[in-house]
């Protein structure tokens, strides 16, 4: 699948938020964006235009899309499944993306970005129930019980990104065994599990329209 393989800081610049899309580098001082709180591009210096409703509607879209590093297609696949959804399109919208498997690897502190994570996930690091999973896109559901295989387990990355799982607010709909490279999903995720700062209904004002 077509994927942006750009500079990620830029999105980050771009959407004047700390997105963490690079593993350790964002808590680190090279963090570009800590650096440099302007936009990208050439004229990125000058003054932050106020932005209309429809700009306000489009950032927190493309927001949401890169911290889940989605591409405009597969996002708006998730907000239509969302709209059929019973209860509230943007929360249910929010809950899919966070049940994706590539989500829970990076919430559950096996890969530190969601690149690194759809790369292990791609590459068939994990079990989801006993079953070799290597679709990032997989959808978990509660009680599934994830596993890191048993050869994959002296990847360093898997064990670094591990080592350092306290960093972020751990996830309280999923049951982490750190020593064992098992997690559990208590229940599927609500709104109020999803920690970063968003603000769904836009997204769901711009795909009304
Ligand atoms: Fe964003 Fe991380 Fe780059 Fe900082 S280091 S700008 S948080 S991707």
């Amino acid at each position: 699948m077509a994927r942006y393989i750009g500079p990620v800081c830029r999105l980050c610049r771009r959407e004047d938020q700390k997105l963490f899309l690079k593993g350790d580098r964002c808590f680190s001082e090279k963090c570009a964006y800590d650096r440099r709180q302007y936009p990208p591009g050439q004229h990125g210096q000058g003054r932050r235009r106020r932005p209309s409703d429809y700009g306000h509607q489009l950032r927190e879209k493309q927001k949401v899309k890169r911290m889940y590093g989605l591409l405009e297609k597969q996002f708006r696949g998730y907000y239509f499944k969302a709209a059929r959804m019973k209860g509230i399109t943007g929360e249910n919208l929010l809950s899919l993306l966070e049940r994706r498997l590539d989500n829970v690897a990076v919430r559950c502190g096996f890969a530190s970005s969601h690149a690194e994570a759809r790369q292990l996930v791609r590459h068939g690091h994990f079990t989801v129930n006993g079953q070799r999973v290597n679709i990032p896109s997989y959808l978990v559901r509660e009680g599934d019980e994830l596993l890191v295989r048993e050869k994959s387990r002296k990847i360093a990355k898997i064990n670094e990104s591990l080592a350092k799982l306290d960093r972020s607010p751990l996830p309280q709909w999923i049951e982490i065994d750190r020593d064992n490279y098992k997690a559990k999903i208590k229940n599927v995720p609500q709104r109020s599990d999803v920690a970063a700062d968003i603000d769904e209904q836009l997204i769901v004002e711009l795909y009304s329209k």
